[in-house]
This record gives C-alpha cells, sequence and structure tokens, in this order.
C-alpha cells in the first residue's frame, strides 16, 4: 500500500518562513532597495510618485521610510493607465520582454513579467498542503485575468502536473479528474462544491482529490468543514490581488494567513494613509518584490487586522485575520476605525437578538458608541447585554453601551452602522 503523502509538515523555503523579526525586516529592506532603484530607473511612473513626495530612490532604506511615499489607491489604475498607455508608466520591462498582459476589470492591465514567480504563489500553496507530484486542475478563468496563470507557474515550481481546465463544464471536470487522478484542485470554493456534488450524481466513486486551494471568493467555515470533513479534502485559501499577486496564505493551524516575505504590508488609516498598530482594522497597502511591475504603497480598499501572535506551524510571518470589507464603508470613533463586519461579528456572540444597530454619537468631545438592539421573542436583556458589551471590547477595541429597545423601533433596511454625530 501506497503511504499518504504528508501535506501539514514542511516548508517550501524554512529560512524564510521561520526567520526572526529583525531578520525579516531586514531581508524586505534588502530587495526594496534594490526594487526601488531598478523602479526610480526604469518606471517613470513611480519616479514622478517618488519626486512628488520629495523623495529619491536612495530615501528608502527600509520598511519604516515607506510612510513617506503617499498611498497609491487601485481606483486611480484606470486613469493612470489611459494617461500613459499601456500601464501608467509602471512597468520596468520594455513590451518586447513582457510575457503576458492581463486585463482586469477596470479596465486595468498588469504586464507578467520575463521573471518566473513574481506573484510568489509557491510559498502559500506548499503551504496550504501542495506537494511535488500533484496532478491539480486548476478551474480558474484562463483568459483576461491572471489568477489562473499565476496560480499555474506556481505550482510548476512545485513540481506538480495543472490540467487547466478552465471555470465551467462541470461534467467534463468530473470526467477529467477522475481520468488523470487529480489530487488537487485551485478555484472558488463554490465551484468545489459544485463538482464535488455533481461527481455523486454521476456515481462511479468518488474523487481522488486530497488538496484544495480556494480564492476569490469568501470560504465559510461551515463549508470548509464539509470539504475537510465529508469529502477528505485539505482546504486552505490565500489572499492576493490581479496588481500585487499573491500577499498572503494560510498555513495548516487556519487561523489567518501569514503575510509573505515578499510582500510589506502595511494596514493604514484609509484617510491619511499612515500605518497603523498591529490589532487595529484599516486598508491593507502592500508593496510586492516585483521586479517588472512594481507596485509601492498599493492601497488595495480592503480592509483587514494583522495580528503578530505567534502561530504553532513556526513560521514567524504575522497573519491577516481575513478580509474586513472595503474601506469606504468605515467608520472612525474615539481614533478606532469600525466597520460593518465587526458589527456582525458582535452581534453573533449573542444569541436572542433580533435586530441591531451601531449608534455613533457625541457628547462633549467624546465620541459614544451605542449598540442597540431588538429582542427576539423569549430572550432576556441582561445575558444579552453581558455578552455584547465584552464582545464590543474584543472585535472593537472600544468601550460601547448596549441599548435594548422595543421591537420596531430600528428601521427595516437601516444602516449597519449610523453615525450621528453633528461636526
Ligand atoms: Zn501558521
Amino acid at each position: 500500500m501506497v503511504s499518504p503523502v504528508e501535506r501539514r509538515r514542511g516548508y517550501w523555503n524554512r529560512e524564510r518562513e521561520t526567520m526572526s523579526a529583525a531578520a525579516r525586516e531586514r531581508y524586505q529592506a534588502r530587495w526594496l532597495v534594490r526594487l526601488l532603484e531598478r523602479a526610480g530607473d526604469k518606471a517613470p511612473g513611480v519616479r514622478h510618485r517618488l519626486e512628488r513626495a520629495g523623495l529619491r530612490p536612495a530615501d528608502v532604506r527600509g520598511v519604516d521610510d515607506l510612510a513617506r511615499l503617499p498611498v497609491m489607491k487601485k481606483s486611480e489604475m484606470p486613469e493612470l493607465q489611459k494617461a500613459d498607455p499601456p500601464f501608467g508608466g509602471f512597468c520596468t520591462v520594455p513590451l518586447d520582454k513582457v510575457r503576458r498582459i492581463f486585463v482586469s476589470p477596470g479596465p486595468i492591465l498588469e504586464p507578467m513579467g520575463p521573471e518566473l514567480s513574481a506573484w510568489h504563489g509557491e510559498t502559500g500553496l506548499y503551504a496550504g498542503g501542495f506537494r511535488p507530484g500533484d496532478v491539480v486542475i486548476n478551474t480558474f478563468l484562463y483568459h483576461l485575468v491572471p489568477a489562473a496563470h499565476e496560480l499555474d507557474e506556481a505550482l510548476h515550481l512545485i513540481g506538480c502536473t495543472v490540467v487547466p481546465t478552465g471555470v465551467g463544464n462541470t461534467d467534463t471536470q468530473v470526467t477529467v479528474a477522475k481520468a488523470v487522478g487529480a489530487t488537487g484542485y485551485v478555484g472558488t470554493p463554490s465551484f468545489l462544491m459544485t463538482i464535488l456534488t455533481r461527481a455523486k450524481e454521476m456515481g462511479g466513486g468518488r474523487l481522488p482529490l486530497q488538496v484544495a486551494q480556494v480564492g476569490a471568493e469568501p470560504l465559510p467555515e461551515s463549508l470548509r468543514r464539509q470539504f475537510e470533513e465529508e469529502h477528505g479534502l485539505l482546504t486552505r485559501q490565500g489572499f492576493g490581488t490581479a496588481d500585487l499577486g499573491f500577499v498572503a496564505y494560510e498555513c495548516p493551524e487556519k487561523s489567518g494567513m501569514h503575510l509573505l516575505e515578499e510582500a510589506i504590508v502595511q494596514v493604514c488609516d484609509p484617510q491619511t494613509g499612515e500605518p497603523l498598530p498591529n490589532g487595529q482594522i484599516g486598508e491593507l497597502v502592500a508593496t510586492v518584490d516585483n521586479h517588472t511591475y512594481p507596485m509601492i504603497r498599493f492601497g488595495t480598499g480592503d480592509l483587514t487586522v494583522i495580528d503578530d501572535a505567534p502561530c504553532p506551524c513556526g513560521r514567524t510571518a504575522a497573519r491577516m485575520l481575513g478580509w474586513r470589507g472595503r474601506a469606504d464603508e468605515i467608520t472612525k470613533v474615539r481614533g478606532m476605525f469600525i466597520h460593518p463586519r465587526q458589527a456582525d461579528e458582535v452581534a453573533a456572540r449573542a444569541s436572542g437578538i433580533a435586530r441591531y444597530q451601531v449608534v455613533v454619537g457625541r457628547e462633549g468631545h467624546q465620541d459614544t458608541l451605542t449598540f442597540r438592539v431588538e429582542l427576539a421573542g423569549g430572550a432576556s436583556a441582561e445575558p444579552v447585554t453581558r455578552v455584547l458589551e465584552t464582545a464590543i471590547r474584543d472585535v472593537m477595541k472600544l468601550r460601547g453601551a448596549v441599548e435594548i429597545v422595543t421591537a420596531g423601533t430600528i428601521p427595516e433596511n437601516a444602516k449597519k452602522i449610523a453615525d450621528e454625530r453633528k461636526w
């Protein structure tokens, strides 16, 4: 009998993934200096940004210096590229060295340069359980957008065999997965479920799949449990964007996504671009080590939180705790950002809530935060209040009051966070 593949232990690059905080800082400073030198020289778009901030490439010697450069918003990219086609002056190689040009919604164009693995997908795929010899169906879209190609290349670097099945054709996916003995899947979690369900309907035994990397949409824990417990599929996810490539990935512990050593991630105040301390919610701003397309202080418009507590897997990189919504839905209360999804997270900790709304007010010179709640029939106020007060402190890092109101007080389609401050 063939022994099962060990998918939970080991690292793609042990030295890099387990380095000390000081070593990581030095490692990132080294590539950052190189990246800026090259970009300042070859990418006029980057040079102009630096000049406008009164900086020369050589002024950025380490991660801390990056904050002197204003955040470049993703929403500005279509205009910047229109003004200086095709890449807005952000590509460092001549067009005849570009292997592919991707077209993302916007439209925003992304060049794929001559070097392999500019998107750094291998580290996350390996941590997620992919191993040399895996045969993988890649069900991401192979035209226009980059995800399928990024993963294709990363799988190839690990030593996997890729079957570029692309999107759709569920019956063919099932037939092909069986015919080639596919052990791996990459694609969206919802399509994975579609394939598994269809395989059951078609009969002829279960699919040989053992490991999956999912992305491009949220992965509910209930769905992950189904993949893992009912289908025996080790399921992990990563975070990235078309512009940046991979930024973070889950390890076997699945407790947030480790930040890649090749991405400098700062969680920033969405209004000022100022980096915030770990633990606070803010906009994900990233600088990535991509020689062809160096995105520097690129503001994704996505909100997240960074946790730097140690992880039992041995990787020393901090973790981003998932996607927390869009930066334009955020409200600042006593210097802390709060988001509708945090309100949901607070409410989910208590049972017996029919409807709720967070009200931000002002008393004297102090912001106030009130969690207004309508109780479900039979629920009593005291335990709900107690649980919510703790949850507000845990999730929002703020002290807030809980106010139980009579049914019908909160309008049916009320905003999750009502800002009633008058300035
Ligand atoms: Zn870990």
